[in-house]
């Protein structure tokens, strides 16, 4: 028997779990991010939080910017992530 949970439960765990990030493992953000995505939530600005390769959160990522580009280099394994500047 799977374990139904409530939307709103769902999203409080969800914002706890990354307003805690330090102490996560990439395996943790896996669970997490299935959890948003069996739910429908979206995650949004909190994917910029960690490695969309190997999931590892962000501890001390090199951060550079460049024409309204802020690119994030995984500390980890290396990935580029790169995000738009908004205004
Ligand atoms: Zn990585």
């Amino acid at each position: 028997m799977k374990k139904t949970i409530s939307k709103t439960e769902v999203q409080k765990e969800i914002l706890l779990f990354f307003s805690n990030l330090n102490n996560k493992t990439p395996k943790d953000v896996k669970k997490i991010k299935r959890l948003a995505m069996a739910y429908n939530f979206p995650l949004r600005d909190l994917r910029k939080t960690f490695c969309k390769k190997c999931l590892n959160p962000y501890k001390n990522p090199k951060i550079r910017i460049k024409k309204k580009i802020r690119r994030i280099t995984c500390e980890r394994c290396g990935n580029i992530s790169r995000w738009k500047i908004k205004k």
